[in-house]
C-alpha cells in the first residue's frame, strides 16, 4: 500500500478480490493528489476543503481506475476485444487500456456532443469509434445488449470491476488523511463513482481501517438531474457532458449510498458550473472540466447556505482534467490581446 508509484491493482490486491494469477494491466494509475484548496478553507469555522485530483491519472480522468481492473480481468479472462457507451471518458480509458492489453476498442459515443480532447484520446488509441444520432443512455442500452451479438466484453460501470477499481480512490483519501472526511462531494452521471467510494468507505469501516463515514452529497447538472428528480429524464442537457445522462445504470447503489451515509443529491445550473470550473482555475490553479466543478459548486452552495456545520473535513471530488474540453475553457475566457510584435506595442499591453 505504500508503493505509491505502482498501479492499482498491485497496491490494493488484497482489497480487490481478484485471482492470483492476474496479470495487471496498468499505466500507474491512482495515487493521484489531494490538494488542499485554501480558498475555501475556513479557519475561523475550522472548516478543511481537498480536491482528489483525479485529472491526474493517466488518460485524465477517474475512469482509469475502473478500467484498470476491467481489462486486467477481460484479458485475463481471454476477451480480445471490449465495448462501451461513453461521454466521453470511459471512451478515452478503454481505447488506452486495451491498446495497452493488446485488444480492440470499440466506443459508442452520442452524436456532436463529445468534448475535443476525449475524441481525440479514443481516436489516437485506435479504438473503433461509433457515434450514434443519440444521447448516452441510448448507447448504454445498446452496449448492453451488445456482449449477446458478437464477441465483445462490456467494460461501463455496470460491470463491476468497475467499481471495485475505483472504490480505490476512496482507500487511498483515508490513507492520506487518516480519516474519511465528514463530507464528500462527487459528480454524478451515471452513478457508478458514487457507488464505488461508498463501496470503499464502506469496506475500510467493516475491516477497522476507518471510524466513522463521510455524508455523501451527489451532484447534478440541473438539466440531468434524475436522482435530485427522483426519476429517469428524458433529454438530458448540459454544458457538463460526462453527466449529461438521464437514465443512470448504478440507481439503487447510489440511492444507498446517499441514504445509508445521511447525505442528499442536488443540482445547479450550467453557468455555476462554469463559474466554479474558472474559480478553481483561477483560485488555486486547478484545472477540472466542467463536469468535475459540480462538486465545487455545491459545496460553495452549501457554504453559503451554512449547510457544513464548524469542524467539518470536506473533500471534493474532481473527476476529470480541464484540457479534455478546451471549447468550453476558450468560450468562457476573454480573447487574447492582439498587438504588434514590437517591445513597445507588448510593453503599452502589459501597463494598459
Ligand atoms: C464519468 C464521469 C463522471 C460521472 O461519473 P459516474 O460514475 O458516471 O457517475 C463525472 N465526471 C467526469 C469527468 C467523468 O468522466
Amino acid at each position: 500500500m505504500s508503493d505509491s508509484g505502482a498501479g492499482l491493482i498491485s497496491r490494493y490486491q488484497a482489497r480487490l478480490a481478484l485471482p492470483t494469477s492476474v496479470k495487471p494491466i496498468s499505466l500507474q494509475e491512482g495515487s493521484t493528489p489531494l490538494v488542499c484548496l485554501n480558498s475555501l478553507c475556513d479557519p475561523e469555522r475550522g472548516i478543511v476543503v481537498y480536491g482528489k485530483v483525479e485529472g491526474a491519472n493517466p488518460t485524465g480522468s477517474f475512469k482509469d481506475r475502473g478500467m484498470t481492473v476491467a481489462i486486467t480481468m477481460a484479458a485475463h479472462e481471454g476477451s480480445e476485444a471490449v465495448i462501451c457507451a461513453s461521454t466521453g471518458n470511459t471512451s478515452a480509458a478503454a481505447a488506452a487500456y486495451a491498446a495497452r492489453a493488446g485488444m480492440k476498442a470499440f466506443v459508442v459515443i452520442p452524436d456532436g456532443k463529445i468534448a475535443l480532447g476525449k475524441l481525440a484520446q479514443a481516436m489516437m488509441h485506435g479504438a473503433r469509434v461509433i457515434q450514434i444520432a443519440g444521447n448516452f443512455d441510448e448507447g448504454m442500452q445498446i452496449v448492453k445488449a451488445m456482449p449477446d451479438e458478437a464477441p465483445v466484453t462490456l467494460v461501463n460501470s455496470v460491470n463491476p470491476y468497475r467499481l471495485q477499481g475505483q472504490k480505490t480512490a476512496a482507500f487511498e483519501i483515508v490513507d492520506s488523511l487518516g480519516r474519511a472526511p465528514d463530507y464528500h462531494f462527487l459528480p454524478v452521471g451515471n452513478a457508478g463513482n458514487i457507488s464505488a467510494y461508498w463501496l470503499g468507505y464502506s469496506e475500510y469501516h467493516q475491516t477497522g481501517d476507518l471510524d466513522k463515514l463521510p455524508i455523501m452529497v451527489g451532484c447534478q447538472a440541473a438539466g440531468a438531474a434524475p436522482f435530485v428528480h427522483g426519476k429517469i429524464v428524458a433529454d438530458p442537457e448540459t454544458v457538463a457532458t460526462a453527466i449529461r445522462i438521464g437514465n443512470p445504470q448504478s440507481w439503487d447503489l447510489a440511492q444507498a449510498a446517499r441514504s445509508e451515509s445521511g447525505g442528499w443529491f442536488v443540482a445547479h445550473e450550467d453557468q455555476l458550473i462554469l463559474d466554479a470550473q474558472q474559480y478553481l482555475a483561477q483560485r488555486e490553479g486547478i484545472f477540472c472540466e466542467p463536469a468535475s466543478a459540480v462538486s465545487v459548486a455545491a459545496l460553495i452552495s452549501a457554504l453559503r447556505e451554512s449547510a457544513i456545520p464548524d469542524q467539518s473535513v470536506v473533500v471534493c471530488t474532481l473527476t476529470g482534467h480541464g484540457l479534455k474540453d478546451p471549447d468550453t475553457a476558450i468560450s468562457q475566457s476573454p480573447e487574447p490581446l492582439r498587438v504588434a510584435p514590437t517591445l513597445g506595442a507588448v510593453r503599452d499591453a502589459i501597463l494598459r
